[in-house]
Order: structure tokens, then sequence, then C-alpha cells
């Protein structure tokens, strides 16, 4: 019962803008149903056979969100069902989601993670090669760039995530401007969410908060 109150909670407590990615990576699939039972509809995995499993044996209105980092040779094993994949961060990978797309007659949403974290990480897109990667995937019928995902440093020092969360709100309203139809910005987690809502977040990825620690 208690994932159903946070989910319900939370859910309350957010502005109409902003869409709840219920993240249950690692979290057995009862855990999932009973975020289902009051209304959660967007869930987020990070491994593919996990998100496959749960996928094959709950309800199809389920949209799952890929949301860790993608392996190319990975990308035929959740082409069939993904609804958006939130951490593309190379060329290779989008020209294989658009092939995969293809081939299962779909179009694919997409979400380009942008490298934010002052913090040494290896993935991440840099926001300097933005426009050109935006360019390329115009010769990809079957993706559809919807907007940006970063992920902040992982620190307990506040201005700094702020700082961060600032600059990719910024590269986002420039990303709009070439792209209006882009609309989602997904960043925040559940120590975040807050703040990542206050500069302009318009999707949450939050785990913890509503299914509890991660063992
Ligand atoms: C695990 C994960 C989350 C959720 O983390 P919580 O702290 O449990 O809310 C969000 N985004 C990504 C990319 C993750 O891997």
């Amino acid at each position: 019962m208690k994932i159903a109150k946070n989910t319900i909670e939370l859910k309350n407590s957010l502005p109409e803008t902003v869409t709840l990615i219920a993240v249950s990576k690692t979290k057995p699939q009862s855990d999932l149903i009973e975020a289902y039972e009051v209304g959660q509809r967007d869930f987020g995995e990070n491994k593919i056979q996990e998100m496959s499993e749960k996928w094959e044996h709950l309800p199809k209105d389920i949209h799952w969100h890929m949301i860790g980092h993608v392996q190319t040779n990975k990308v035929k094993y959740m082409a069939p069902f993904v609804h958006l994949i939130h951490a593309v961060d190379s060329l290779k990978l989008l020209k294989e989601i658009q092939k995969q797309a293809l081939k299962n007659n779909r179009t694919i949403g997409c979400l380009i993670q942008i490298r934010i974290a002052q913090e040494e990480t290896k993935f991440g897109f840099p926001a300097e090669e933005l426009s050109s990667l935006v360019e390329a995937a115009k010769q990809f019928p079957n993706i559809e760039i919807k907007g940006l995902m970063g992920m902040a440093s992982f620190t307990s020092n506040q201005e700094q995530i702020r700082q961060e969360f600032k600059n990719l709100a910024e590269i986002f309203s420039e990303f709009k401007l070439v792209k209006p139809e882009s609309t989602i910005l997904s960043m925040g987690m559940s120590s975040d969410y807050q703040m990542a809502i206050e500069e302009g977040s318009t999707m949450i990825r939050v785990g913890s908060k509503i299914f509890g620690e991660r063992n």
C-alpha cells in the first residue's frame, strides 16, 4: 500500500506540465502493479532484459522508458515496444535505432542525453555538437527527437546541482528554437526533482521515493 500512497502523493504535488516516470529497476512486478493500479502508466528501467520481462507480463498500456545507457547491440530487443529512449548519446546509436524502428514499422521517440555534470563521466553528448546531431537525425524518418535529458553530478552540493540543471535548461531553450516540436526536458530524480522542476524540467525520473531504497 505504501507504493500506491507514494505514487498518488507525488503525482498530486506535481505541476500539470510535469510527467512522472516511476523508475522501477530492480523492483518486482508486484510493486509496479501497485503503482499501475493507482493510475501510473510510465515506468523507467535501465536494463533491457529486465524491461523486456516486465513488458511481457504486465498490462500493455504501460509506456516503457529506457533511462539507462544503451548499447547498440541491445536496441533490437526494445525496438518492438519501447516508448522513449532517454539516453541517446551518439550518432551510431541513432542509426541503429532508426534501423530497428523501421524493421518494426514504428517511430521511436528519443531524447539526447547531454553531458552536464562537472564530474568526469563518459555518458552524455557534448552540447556543442548538438546541432550537428539534430541535423544528421533529419535523415532518420523512424526517429522522433522529443527533447533532452541530463543527469546532475553525484554530489551533496545543492548549488552545483542547481547550476547544472540551469545549464541544461538553457541548452534546451536554444534547442527548441531550432526544433520547436521538442517538448521534453527529462531531468530530476528522487533527491533533486523539486529543484529540477523549478529549473524547467517537464519529466522527472523517480525511483526510491516511490518504491523505497534499492538493494
Ligand atoms: C535509477 C535512476 C533514476 C532514479 O533514481 P532515484 O534516486 O531512485 O529516484 C533516475 N534516472 C536514472 C537515469 C536512473 O538510472
